[in-house]
């Protein structure tokens, strides 16, 4: 047994042991670059997509870099982007006040603004809020807990001003999908009350300048700030090499890969780092022999969900640059919107055009406008045409902004398709209620599979898999050198 587990590594010592990477997002490159810069260099790289970057995709659009994946640097403490980057001065506070526009054009008072954020932020999972605690009490999810706060809360609030309470109550739908923004699920039912997500101390909204979030992946390639001491990696990447079937075996040191295009490879370790849309959509064809009980049920019950994301490029700015807006449909004009905008999505007679959340301009770029919209209708937006999805942007803009500003259509637009992308299958993890209070799914999701020596040979990482920082880029970085660290200490002892 003891020689069995010696010689290879002994022979893995020597030559360097084999490692395969699938995925080339932020754990991905994590992981890799972290294996490089400790001498281990017989690593290879297999990414489906045609580019690098995974969830991080900042596309050049207009005069700057857009994010159509992970856009800002969630905090200032203890977080490894931030901390990465820090020095190098590129990250800027977000400065953008946020308006509320009802649907008859008016702004809504901000107080009423900032009591519908106090509100979400009372019974977000990750805050501790006492009396949440005792009135929600035996609920499971944020959306129960929401149902039944929501009018109890606001009617108390305004009890003597009955416009507000109206307005506060319209705004629901719109708080909803604000809410399901953050945590990226389909619906408030699904999502845990309990959590242990961890929120980083400092500004959650640190954007990248303009240069997008693609910098923090050549900073860590070292292309970033000087590209002349990359770190020799690109040649290790292989694009559009989708792995269709990993062959691990508990009497085996090897592991074999099948991918697409030809045949099959053989390594030492694999380091697997696709989303969990992946595995819920794929594990039981990945996997051979199958994963084990504890590992699909992780994979199962904790959440995945979509947000949908536009960028927009018009000829002309024709919106106030420090502004962001939400639009809030009064009961009354909602019902207008069937017979008015009847394209796109519908779903329990609600049209798509109340599910957005936010509108703003990208960074240093003053004709593009990002819209982001949230709920179960992501899924259908993303199959819809450029053309109803700028007609119904240019009908909300109509509507909410028309009386304050003169409205120009947009010349081009690009979106994002993580849904539908078979590669991601969603945006990123949150915890559901099937997961019970406080689920350690991440934990199991970050477990390896080992061969009977107990040497692991099918590592995981990503964003899913750390314990409090799933959901992000610094939780993704964290878990892709946690694996290359997981593999330097097997061969360093
Ligand atoms: C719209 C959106 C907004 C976001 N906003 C933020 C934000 O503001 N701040 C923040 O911190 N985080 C944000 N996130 C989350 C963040 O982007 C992710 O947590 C992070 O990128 C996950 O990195 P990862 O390496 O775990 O996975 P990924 O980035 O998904 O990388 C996995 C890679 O595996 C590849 N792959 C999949 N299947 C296979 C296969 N079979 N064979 C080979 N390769 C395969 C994929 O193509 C992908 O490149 C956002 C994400 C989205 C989508």
């Amino acid at each position: 047994m003891l020689v069995a587990l010696i010689i290879p590594l002994i022979e893995s010592v020597r030559n360097g042991p084999s490692i395969l990477i699938i995925g080339a997002g932020p754990s991905g490159i994590a992981a890799a670059t972290k294996l490089l810069k400790n001498n281990y260099t017989s690593i290879k790289i297999f990414e489906a997509e045609d580019r690098i970057g995974g969830r991080i995709r900042s596309v050049e659009f207009g005069d700057a870099f857009v994010d159509l994946g992970a856009e800002w640097c969630h905090g200032e403490k203890e977080n490894i982007v931030y901390d990465m980057i820090n020095q190098y001065n590129v990250l800027r506070h977000t400065n953008l006040s946020y308006k509320l526009v009802y649907s008859n054009g008016k702004y809504i008072d901000d107080d009423v603004y900032q009591a519908l954020i106090d509100f979400a932020d009372s019974i977000d999972a990750s805050v501790t809020n006492e009396e949440t605690e005792k009135n929600c009490q035996g609920l499971q999810s944020i959306g129960e807990c929401f149902q039944k706060q929501f009018n109890a809360s606001f009617t108390k609030r305004y009890s003597t001003d009955s416009g507000k309470l109206k307005l506060a109550v319209d705004s629901a739908d719109w708080l909803e999908c604000y809410m399901a923004t953050y945590d990226s699920t389909f619906s408030l039912q699904d999502l845990s009350r309990r959590s242990n997500y961890k929120r980083c101390e400092g500004d959650l909204r640190l954007n990248w300048n303009g240069r997008g979030y693609k910098t923090i992946l050549e900073l860590m390639m070292q292309k970033f700030p000087d590209t002349s001491k990359q770190l020799p990696l690109d040649e290790r990447i292989v694009l559009r090499k989708e792995v269709t079937k990993i062959l691990w075996r508990h009497n085996n040191s090897k592991v074999v890969v099948q991918s697409s295009g030809n045949g099959s490879d053989e390594f030492d370790h694999v380091i697997f780092t696709p989303s969990l849309g992946v595995l819920k959509a794929s594990h039981d064809s990945l996997f051979d022999p199958p994963l084990s009980v504890e590992k699909v049920t992780a994979i199962r019950n904790f959440g995945f969900g979509a947000t949908f994301k536009i960028a927009m490029h018009f000829p002309k700015t024709w919106w106030n640059v420090s502004e962001l807006y939400g639009f809030v449909w009064s009961a009354e004009d909602e019902k207008k919107i069937t017979s008015d905008f009847p394209e796109g999505p519908f779903k329990n007679g609600r049209s798509w055009l109340t599910t957005s959340t936010k509108f703003f301009q990208a960074e240093h770029n003053p004709k593009v406008m990002i819209a982001f919209f949230a709920g179960e209708m992501v899924p259908d937006l993303e199959k819809e045409s450029d053309q109803v999805l700028i007609d119904g942007c240019m009908y909300l803009f109509k509507t909410f902004l028309g009386s304050n500003y003169s409205v120009v259509e947009p010349d081009s637009i690009i979106r994002s398709s993580w849904y539908t992308n078979p590669h991601f299958r969603g945006t990123y993890s949150y915890e559901s209620v099937k997961g019970g209070s406080g689920s350690r799914y991440p934990e199991e999701l970050g477990k390896p599979l080992r061969n009977e020596d107990e040497r692991p040979t099918v590592l995981f990482a990503g964003e899913a898999t750390h314990p409090y920082y799933f959901s992000t880029v610094h939780g993704a970085i964290e878990s892709g050198y946690r694996e290359a660290d997981r593999l330097i200490n097997l061969y360093s002892s």
